[in-house]
């Protein structure tokens, strides 16, 4: 069993602070900073170019981080090494995941996916349909319906398989199944997966995934995206970006591109090396466990967690599922003046989200959140709650990131 309070010891965590907010930034591992340190001065600073070659923290170049990092990552989302790698921002590898995809199945139309998915994944689709100008189709179904809609017309599915607002979780295994069944294509977004629930890509079948670092993984703000395509389809998806670090020889400088092998062909330019540098340093706390005992963990303290606050809070609306295997890591409630309420905890020290239009966002995350964690959260949110000190005009102001 991990030792969960020797990964919590890895934190800085603020005092005074429940940080129930790791689903959308994850907070600093003690060791990132000394890593970067050490990543600008000795290796910036005194390696210069020749670190491309010779820098990591292993030595063995800037350049091979990307897949070096990728298949630690794969061990956390159950890919098969070799086929995961690092770079851009989950936006940019959905639009790869999907344009590659679609061309796999040219005599198809339809894009399929769900209405609990992440806008951003919507719009990326929306805008490659447009730039392609074949006759490409976006269809948005309900999350409970997406099976009922895969058939002969579907190029691709394009899945976020835990709904960031409500943490409902889709059945990837048997909607792989499904469209692999009509001859379709499965793409999965796991942004709040990776670290957060046990999945098996390689046993699922996926097709392509993506998902980012910054979340469950701790990588820091704008810690970089991975891509997984299955070992079937490497050799075979074209990489829609075509960059000079995802061709066959970078360094032969050739005007004509040749996708490079597997997974490399998936990079497109410059990797984040110093981004990368901090990550490693989260990877390192991700090495004292396993999926397994994070995922135990975890229905543990959210199961703790809903049964406090409905005890406590009647005006709060579970809308997260209630069986803790549909659901991912992430506890939501509605309440009409969710954003004031949400702002008075943060007032408070207990720090979750809002998602529009009424949703209280609280991400559970057994590294550095424990049982005695919950009780403190429930107590706040109880007392602010039941005397509605959310109710005051500052609290309803509203910032740019809610
Ligand atoms: C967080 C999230 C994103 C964000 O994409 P970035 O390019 O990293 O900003 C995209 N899709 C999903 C499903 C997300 O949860």
């Amino acid at each position: 069993m991990t030792d969960f309070a020797a990964t919590k010891a890895r934190f800085h965590l603020p005092k005074d602070v429940i940080y129930l907010d790791g689903n959308s930034l994850g907070p600093l591992p003690k060791a990132a900073a000394g890593r970067m340190a050490s990543a600008v001065t000795h290796e910036w600073g005194e390696m210069l170019i020749t670190g491309w070659n010779r820098g990591g923290r292993d030595g063995a170049g800037w350049m091979a981080m990307p897949t070096g990092i990728g298949d630690r990552i794969a061990r956390l989302i159950g890919a098969e090494p070799g086929h995961v790698v690092m770079g851009d921002t989950l936006s940019i590898k959905v639009y790869q995941a999907l344009a590659s995809a679609i061309e796999m199945r040219p005599d198809r139309k339809v894009i399929l996916s769900d209405s609990g998915n992440f806008p951003s994944d919507l719009y990326i689709a929306q805008g490659l349909i447009q730039s392609l100008g074949r006759g490409l189709e976006l269809k948005v179904v309900a999350p409970e319906d997406i099976a009922n809609h895969i058939d002969e017309t579907v190029a691709a599915t394009l899945i976020t398989e835990v709904d960031y607002r409500t943490g409902r979780l889709h059945d990837m295994k048997a909607l792989t199944a499904k469209a692999h069944a009509a001859g379709a294509l499965a793409i999965w977004d796991l942004a709040h997966t990776a670290g957060a629930t046990e999945v098996d890509l390689a046993g699922a079948k996926a097709d392509f995934a993506v998902g980012c670092t910054y979340k469950y993984l701790n990588g820091g703000p704008g810690a970089p995206a991975f891509i997984y395509v299955a070992p079937r389809h490497a050799e075979v998806a074209r990489p829609a970006l075509s960059g000079w670090l995802g061709h066959e020889a970078p360094f032969a400088f050739d005007l004509d591109y040749r996708p490079g092998h597997g997974i490399e062909r998936m990079r497109v330019g410059t990797p984040p090396v110093l981004a990368l540098a901090a990550l490693e340093a989260s990877l390192d706390i991700w090495d004292m466990t396993t999926m397994a005992d994070i995922r135990a963990r975890s229905i543990e303290l959210t199961e703790a967690f809903v049964e406090g606050v409905e005890a406590a809070c009647p005006m709060l609306t579970l809308a997260s599922p209630r069986e803790p295997n549909l659901r991912g890591s992430q506890i939501s409630f509605r309440f009409e003046d969710g954003y004031a309420a949400m702002q008075a905890l943060i007032a408070r020290g207990v720090i979750g989200d809002f998602r529009a239009p009424d949703i209280m966002r609280f991400g559970f995350t057994p590294l550095y959140i424990d049982v005695g964690d919950v009780a403190k959260a429930v107590d706040i949110i109880a007392d602010v709650m039941n005397r509605r000190l959310w109710d005051r005009p500052e609290y309803r102001k509203k910032a740019r990131v809610t």
